[in-house]
């Protein structure tokens, strides 16, 4: 779902301003997987709500749809069992990268993990950075370098009863070096132009980008 409310208020969005330290020797990732189930976004799970085992990986809310907090910024995942079967699944890394922000928002938001990625398309080098939000548990901090497959924490709620269990996933394109933690684009006066030109849709990016030689 979201980063709603907070990214409304001037003040917060300027003291999560993120600052990219550049580290000059980032190992460029060689491809992406996807962050919940297995690296194609599929595979079981065994609930840790009802010790069931499901089925596979959803797409509840795509990039730039339309709900009650305005457009979306990303793609929401779900356990194919719905609900809260799929709190404290594991949520990996998508690539290789560096870690710019991991911190707890408080509710609803929770604990968000922010990852920078640098990749090789023909002779140049691009930037996108993945962020992970509502996060149940985080095992990475501020400055960690990841690895493709890397568990960074798990699915959660974002710390209250909010909304049922799930992951916010988003993936910023490079023109989104110096925009808050938390930006909200729609509460920010943006369009949905303006969101397709600032994100990439995460699952289509990820099939794309699978394999980088
Ligand atoms: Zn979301």
């Amino acid at each position: 779902m979201l980063y709603a409310c907070p990214a409304s208020d001037p003040s917060i969005s300027h003291s999560q301003q993120k600052q990219d330290p550049g580290t000059p020797d980032q190992v460029l990732t060689d491809g992406f997987d996807f962050p919940v189930g297995d690296p194609d976004g599929k595979g079981s799970y065994i609930s840790q709500l009802d010790q069931k085992k499901y089925q596979g990986w959803k797409v509840s809310l795509g990039l730039g749809d339309q709900f009650r907090f305005g457009l979306h910024t990303g793609e929401d995942w779900n356990g194919s069992g719905g609900g809260n079967t799929d709190l404290g699944q594991p949520v990996y890394a998508i690539g290789k990268g560096l870690v710019l922000e991991a911190e707890d928002m408080g509710a609803p938001i929770g604990q968000v993990a922010l990852i920078r990625h640098q990749y090789l398309q023909g002779d140049s080098v691009q930037t996108v950075f993945s962020a992970y939000a509502h996060l149940k548990d985080l095992f990475v901090q501020k400055g960690d370098t990841v690895d493709r497959r890397q568990s960074i924490g798990s699915i959660g709620n974002g710390g209250g009863d909010f909304f049922q269990a799930h992951l916010h996933l988003e993936i910023r394109k490079g023109n989104m070096k110096a925009y808050p933690l938390l930006y909200w684009p729609s509460l920010d006066g943006k369009d949905l132009p303006w969101i397709v030109e600032h994100y990439h849709p995460p699952g289509a990016f990820i099939s794309a980008h699978r394999r980088i030689d």
